[in-house]
């Protein structure tokens, strides 16, 4: 694998399941907005700016998107 990591170390060890609940979402594709916020989820957690990158994920989680079962 020669992809290259979105950040270069934990600087704190964070257990993955940590991880998963600070950063975890799901942007939708072709969402602009979620895309938007991705990009800043990833560049925030390569400046180890984590409050910005929790805010991005927490971003994304809420964003609303029309639900097609609801309608
Ligand atoms: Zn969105």
């Amino acid at each position: 694998m020669t992809e290259p990591r979105t950040y270069p170390l934990p600087a704190v060890e964070l257990a993955a399941f940590m991880e998963d609940y600070l950063y975890g979402c799901a942007p939708v594709a072709g969402c602009g907005v979620c895309t938007a916020l991705a990009a800043e989820l990833a560049r925030a957690r390569e400046a180890k700016e984590y409050g910005e990158a929790y805010d991005a994920a927490a971003e994304i989680r809420n964003h609303p998107h029309p639900a097609k079962k609801q309608r």
